[in-house]
């Protein structure tokens, strides 16, 4: 059945049923597009429960380069360039740390009786969110690796069991996604270790620190090091979970507390998947932001494409996941990458660059070989999109630490896992179809944060 808090979240009185949106494909000359073919049948079998994705444009690729140009000069990024870890000594960047401005300047939205999204139990599930990751990991999202629930490298490089023999590759990915599955991940793949995203050098917390879960973020204590593992990782597991759809789609505290759950709960399965490979007697490093880059191996381990916002886009949940990861020396059957239309798509949709207040989403049409921003934050030789984190940053201090995520809101991508997301998935696939999937996402009232959604979600029955 489909959620009757559908129509509340929209923002707007137009709630399209299954017949009617289908209409509405044909008026926009999308049902000669697909009349005939085995999507128009899939569209008019009035079909029950969605079960799965469904994608009749994917494609699967050998390789991450037939989707993406690499520069042969690519060079490995220094995890100090990040944008989190400049807000721990570049001057350009630190002021405007989370919410260091708005704090100084007391304009730190403190609850407002009243205000959806940010009333006084929206604060306090905001910081119920959080919770996880303050007390599992508190310095991680800002990518200090080997710390709270990712810490004790020296225990995850040297499992004290001698190494379980599985069948072969295919048997050992089998098991460990479904054990990553049953832990906690939504989504799950695995991909080669590929020593280009890993940082070149870590940025590290002094290990003369003792409190790291200390809410104080001790700017002076980190330090680089060399990015090298302590074995040879041979597979990564890549790991998403999903973002509350309902909240995400409130302002303020409440989306918020959407991102806060999903850093909660990373490190705690990451921690989880590293333990059962040590129980095998695997080494395994769990990571989140941490040691190297999640999108690329993401992409390589088959869980989505890049977009023109930056994020990984699923095709279950468009891009409303957190990414974690595991380093392991098992030796897996690999995933390959695959595509369904999101560059294509985001050529023209340009959803997010219109949404975003601070203007860090390229409008260019096409994507390029080095970075358009001009940001040391942008590691260039990937033909995509860049994102100007700097830009992202200010934004999130002038919300007072609380994010903001309009560009997720705004991506026709994500969506609830229903039928008419897959119908949008077979316009998506069409050049002609793109126009048309963006034209209807506008008229359902996607797209965008409202105070409705903020009510609708403490409405939602449970
Ligand atoms: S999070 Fe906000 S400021 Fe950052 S890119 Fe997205 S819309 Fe722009
Ligand atoms: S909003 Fe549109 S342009 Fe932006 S990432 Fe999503 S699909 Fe691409």
């Amino acid at each position: 059945m489909e959620s009757s808090s559908d129509s509340n979240d929209r923002g707007g009185p137009y709630k399209p049923n299954r017949r009617e949106f289908i209409k509405l494909m044909a008026a926009a000359g999308a049902g000669s597009l697909v009349g005939g073919s085995s999507q128009a049948a899939y569209a008019a079998s009035g079909m029950g429960t969605h079960t799965k994705p469904f994608s009749p444009f994917k494609k699967v690729h050998a390789e991450i380069e037939e989707m993406y140009a690499i520069s042969r000069d690519y060079q490995r990024m220094r995890q100090k360039n990040t944008v989190f870890n400049r807000g721990f000594w570049d001057k350009k960047v630190r002021p405007n740390f989370l919410g260091n401005v708005a704090k100084k300047s007391g304009m730190i939205p403190f609850p407002q009786e009243g205000t959806p999204g940010y009333s006084k139990v929206d604060w306090a599930l905001h910081w119920a969110g959080w919770a996880g990751h303050r007390a599992g990991t508190p310095l991680m999202g800002a990518g200090a690796r080997n710390t709270g629930n990712y810490d004790d490298w020296e225990r995850h490089a040297n499992p004290k069991f001698e190494p379980y023999a599985f069948k072969d590759r295919a048997e050992a990915a089998k098991y460990v996604k479904r054990a990553a599955n049953f832990l906690g991940a939504d989504l799950v793949g695995i991909a080669p270790y590929d020593a280009r995203w890993t940082y070149s050098k870590w940025f590290d917390l002094d290990p003369s620190i003792e409190d790291t879960k200390s809410l104080e973020i001790p700017w002076d204590k980190m330090k680089e090091v060399e990015g090298v593992f302590p074995f040879e990782p041979k597979s990564v597991i890549a790991m998403a979970f999903e973002m509350d759809y309902d909240a995400l789609k409130a302002p303020g505290f409440l989306s918020g507390a959407a991102a806060g759950l999903g850093y909660s709960i990373m490190p705690e399965v990451s921690f989880k998947v590293a333990d059962f490979l040590n129980n095998l007697g695997y080494k395994s490093i769990p990571t989140g932001n941490d040691t190297g880059m999640s999108i690329p191996i993401a992409i390589q381990a088959g869980l989505g494409e890049c977009s023109r916002m930056g994020m990984l886009i699923t095709e279950k949940y468009g891009p409303r996941v957190r990414l974690a990861k595991i380093y392991t020396d098992l030796e897996m059957e690999f995933d390959k990458p695959v595509s369904f239309g999101v560059e294509e798509f985001c050529k023209r949709c340009k959803k997010c660059t219109e949404a975003c207040p601070s203007n860090a989403i390229s409008i260019d049409d096409e994507p390029s070989a080095t970075s358009t921003t001009g940001s040391i934050s942008s590691n260039s030789g990937v033909k995509k999109w860049y994102q100007d984190g700097e830009k992202c940053m200010l934004q999130w201090d002038r919300n007072g630490g609380t994010g903001c995520s309009f560009c997720i809101t705004a991506c026709p991508f994500n969506k609830r896992d229903t039928w008419i997301h897959d119908l949008a998935k077979v316009l998506v696939g069409m050049p002609v179809g793109r126009d048309i999937a963006r034209q209807l996402d506008d008229a359902f009232g996607y797209g965008k944060k409202t105070d409705q959604a903020a009510r609708a979600f403490w409405d939602k029955e449970v």
